[in-house]
């Protein structure tokens, strides 16, 4: 097994990135709507790739409506000059992009830009969930063409040492409203090896698995992506899932009749 390094990853340009190729989604274009000087986001994951909350702190505020705007139209009209492909705008960047207030009017921004500039591309967001009840965000989230939250494990005591919540957070609440989308939502879950701060952070086990496709049969998303943490994590000693036990989990999401990928 591969163990992560404990090195953060760098922040991402604000308010549009890339593009970057994606494996799931393609040439993807981000939109971040956190400043480029620091990370803003209500978890605080061993694992993020933007590193800890602390070590990126910022005294910039969200990017605003117009500057997001501005900034994607001005991508989105240069690559359709050069006829470059696109194939999706991506949500995501320092931090938790439904926490913006501006998420629901940039939305409505990117899927209008969307359909002047390239038709043929997605609008995804990337999101930890934990304002997803909100009206505003959850009508948003209805909108967008791939609606993408996490849910790592239903154990309220594993989320607290790995995601690590910054605002209140209650598992049974998550998966209700995961469920309230009908089928609009992606759920998205990393799988782990590994210690930190002394705790055993491995998920892999029945006792998660199991909890964890129950909620996956309530939810009823139309696909589920699961993953694993890759080298540079800001939090040592996590390590890769092995590729067979992924692909074991991926196979039991697949036997209750849900679309199932693994990033690995
Ligand atoms: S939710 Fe995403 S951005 Fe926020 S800490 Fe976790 S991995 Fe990082």
């Amino acid at each position: 097994m591969l163990e992560a390094t404990g090195i953060p990853t760098s922040l991402n340009q604000s308010p549009v990135f890339g593009p970057v190729i994606s494996r799931r989604f393609g040439v993807s274009l981000g939109v971040n709507l956190m400043p480029e000087t620091g990370k803003i986001c209500t978890f605080d994951c061993l694992y993020c790739e933007n590193g800890f909350n602390d070590q990126r702190k910022t005294h910039d505020g969200y990017v605003t409506l117009e500057q997001v705007t501005s900034a994607l139209e001005k991508a989105l009209a240069a690559m359709a000059e050069k006829r470059e492909r696109l194939d999706d705008i991506c949500f995501a960047g320092n931090g938790e992009p439904t926490a913006s207030p501006v998420f629901p009017a940039a939305v409505d921004a990117a899927l209008s830009l969307r359909d002047r500039y390239t038709p043929e591309a997605r609008v995804t967001v990337l999101s930890n969930g934990t304002q997803a009840a909100r009206p505003a965000v959850h009508d948003a989230l209805l909108r967008v063409d791939r609606n993408v939250l996490k849910l790592d494990t239903v154990d309220a005591a594993y989320i607290a040492a790995l995601d690590r919540p910054r605002v209140p957070y209650d598992v049974e609440h998550q998966v209700e409203t995961f469920a309230s989308f009908n089928g609009h939502v992606i759920v998205q879950t990393i799988f782990l090896c590994g210690s930190y701060a002394g705790r055993s952070l491995g998920n892999m086990d029945e006792a998660h698995v199991g909890a964890w496709l129950s909620a996956l049969e309530r939810i009823k998303p139309e696909g589920v992506t699961i993953y694993t943490v890759d080298r540079d994590t800001p939090a040592p000693g996590l390590m890769k899932a092995p590729r067979e036990a992924l692909d074991a989990i991926a196979q039991r999401v697949r036997d209750l009749g849900l679309p199932c990928i693994v990033g690995y």
